[in-house]
């Protein structure tokens, strides 16, 4: 069993957007509350639990906050269950310590299963009937939830699904492996030779953004302007956003329906210098996008995902015999290998030593496989010498 989850733009009227905000506070309001109980019942010796919490939110909710009763029962209860989330990873060492929601920074709330229906590209939401969405659900399998949030104005559902796994995922026994530089001249190289050119937004909405940002800097702090100016800049910034995202979307379901082992970079640093920070920023974003999409999708489709760190020299490495050249200048796009002679194409080059690390890295750590988690994070005292270039390795 995977779970998925598809967020998907919502097409709403002053009505429903007035109840989304609404039932947001609720569940903001109820994840304060909870959050402040927990820490004065913790420090009176007591052992605070978000169950216990619900039922004495419900207790109060008549008399104290009425207004909650507005909106659907599941806001400030699926808040307070996501506070119990927060305190679980933070006692398992996985998240800090929960912080208290803001009003526009944390605007959402979540929906059980049996509280929404979803219809083609509309969702039923209670109090409120139904709402359009601008695409339909993605997945088909069981539905689990659904978190509405707000995002610069505009308003959202992600909707979690349970699937099994696909046949491809299974079908992907034969061991294939392939290593993946990312780079700026192309989105991404294939170590089988293919590029991939990748998410490009138009030319024209980055100029926009350049001119945005130029725009916000020279205004007024906490006037009224700026903030008009930011959220001009925010919903710019989704929409190249999402232009990348779906584009991500497509590459990294690809691979991972291809290939069983995958090797990438912790950070693509490398031919970034030249460039602006604006685009390097941008490029940042795809490139961490990218690997949290391969992070999450390699391992529910019994992928071995294997990251090496920034310092490992994927373009000076002859990818042939091994040779470690001393430098390597940006513009070099080919090289030819001083000791077996072969002629390197650089980021193809690049790609393959990242498929061999993968490969080798995967053979010799061979940790027992749990589901979605880290199998094994290798630091610098690895024992083999090709494990102390790998940070981590998935699935
Ligand atoms: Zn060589």
């Amino acid at each position: 069993m995977m779970l998925r989850a598809h967020k998907i733009e919502l097409r709403i009227n002053n009505k429903q957007a007035t109840y989304f905000a609404k039932a947001s506070g609720a569940a903001r309001k109820a994840y304060n509350w909870a959050l402040d109980e927990w820490q004065k019942q913790y420090q009176a010796g007591g052992h605070p639990t978000e169950a216990a919490l619900r039922r004495q939110l419900n207790s109060i909710k008549r008399t104290e906050f009425p207004w909650m009763l507005e909106v659907t029962k599941n806001a400030p209860q699926m808040a307070i269950m996501q506070l119990g989330d927060a305190f679980k990873n933070f006692f398992a060492k996985r998240a800090k310590y929960p912080t208290f929601r803001k009003k526009w920074r944390d605007d959402r709330f979540t929906l059980t299963n049996d509280q929404f229906a979803v219809n083609e590209s509309r969702i039923r939401i209670p109090h409120l009937g139904w709402v359009r969405m601008r695409e339909s659900l993605r997945y088909t399998g069981k539905i689990v939830s659904a978190t509405i949030s707000r995002c610069a104005h505009k308003w959202f559902v992600s909707i979690t699904v349970e699937m099994k796994k696909t046949a491809t995922s299974i079908a992907n026994e034969n061991q294939v492996a392939v290593g993946v530089d990312l780079g700026l001249h192309h989105f991404a190289t294939l170590s089988t030779g293919e590029t991939i050119t990748g998410p490009k937004p138009q030319k024209a909405l980055m100029s926009r953004l350049r001119r945005l940002s130029r725009r916000l800097s020279r205004k007024l702090k906490g006037s009224n302007n700026r903030n008009k100016a930011k959220l001009k800049l925010a919903r710019l910034h989704y929409r190249i956003g999402n232009i990348r995202c779906d584009a991500q979307h497509k590459i990294t379901t690809r691979l991972v329906n291809d290939f069983n082992t995958i090797g990438i970079e912790d950070l693509h640093v490398k031919g970034m210098m030249r460039n602006r920070k604006l685009s390097r920023s941008i490029a940042d974003m795809g490139f961490h996008e990218f690997r949290r999409q391969l992070e999450y999708k390699a391992p529910s489709a019994g992928v071995k995902l294997v990251v090496a760190n920034r310092w490992y020299a994927s373009s000076k490495t002859c990818s042939h015999c091994g040779e470690k050249i001393k430098s390597l200048s940006l513009s070099e796009r080919e090289w030819t290998c001083g000791i077996c002679f072969t002629r390197h194409d650089r980021d193809i080059n690049a790609a393959k030593n990242l498929e061999h690390l993968a490969v080798s890295s995967t053979v010799s750590a061979c940790g027992a496989s749990s589901d979605g988690a880290i199998t094994s994070v290798i630091a610098s005292h690895g024992a083999l010498k090709q494990e102390s270039n790998v940070i981590a390795i998935y699935g």
